[in-house]
């Protein structure tokens, strides 16, 4: 037998065990060793190793919290990667934006629009001397005629527009009673804008109520908020006389 085949068979020899050779190899690779200094310091070299690891598998004491550190090792590699990852990208953005708001400052300074002052008082004047048909032309142009789930008095509209609800945009009426000195917003949620299962349908406290009006047509739900606790002031019912 020559070196080489015998290096290869001593990786699966084990002196004084059961080996994984057939017998002929095995006699061969015996009778070899013992005529050849090299393959038996081989053998001496790799009989140490195997049992070095024999005995570090033993003795490797398994700490209570491998897990965890484990897992903790490979998340703050995870994260610095990223945050390598994304400082590079954050760069890049930076150089981007303030390149974008240069020229869209620029932009703007061409495009921004006249303010019309003369409109914008004519307005306010309609809405003054004709609340009703403001508020009219505002729900006939919004489509939210018969989102009304009460027949309020539009006359006494002061506001109809887009107004903040909880972070959303959204359409309100308002409407200030000039009789008992109450307010009332009138909030058209369109289908899915908010979340309502939960909510009441009415909750009073002192001196203000809020009630809901839903699946009216279309999917959409009314919340009207009123101070007091009688909806009947903001009512065409209430008789104002003008
Ligand atoms: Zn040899």
């Amino acid at each position: 037998m020559d070196c080489p085949t015998a290096r290869l068979l001593l990786l699966f020899y084990r002196p004084g065990r059961t080996s994984d050779l057939a017998q002929d190899d095995l006699s061969s690779l015996e009778s070899h060793l013992q005529t050849c200094p090299a393959c038996s310091a081989s053998l001496a070299k790799q009989a140490s190793a195997q049992a070095a690891i024999a005995k570090m598998i033993v003795d490797v004491p398994i700490p209570s919290q491998l897990k965890t550190q484990l897992h903790a090792q490979v998340t703050a590699k995870l994260s610095a990667l990223w945050r390598a990852k994304w400082l590079a990208r954050a760069t890049a953005t930076a150089a981007m934006a303030t390149f974008g708001v240069l020229s869209y400052s620029a932009y703007l300074a061409v495009n921004r629009p006249t303010l019309d002052t003369e409109s914008l008082t004519y307005s306010i004047e309609t809405a003054m001397e004709s609340p009703e048909r403001n508020a009219l032309d505002w729900l006939t142009a919004e489509q939210l005629m018969d989102k009304l789930p009460e027949d309020f008095d539009l006359r006494f509209v002061r506001f109809a527009g887009k107004r903040d609800l909880q972070g959303v945009s959204v359409n309100v009426l308002q409407l200030d009673s000039p009789n008992a000195r109450q307010i009332a917003w009138v909030y058209f949620l369109a289908p899915g804008q908010f979340r309502t299962a939960k909510a009441p349908d009415s909750l009073s406290a002192s001196n203000a109520t809020t009630r809901i009006y839903r699946e009216l047509p279309g999917g959409w739900t009314v919340v009207v908020t009123f101070t007091g606790n009688d909806l009947r002031p903001f009512l065409r019912s209430a008789g104002l006389t003008t």
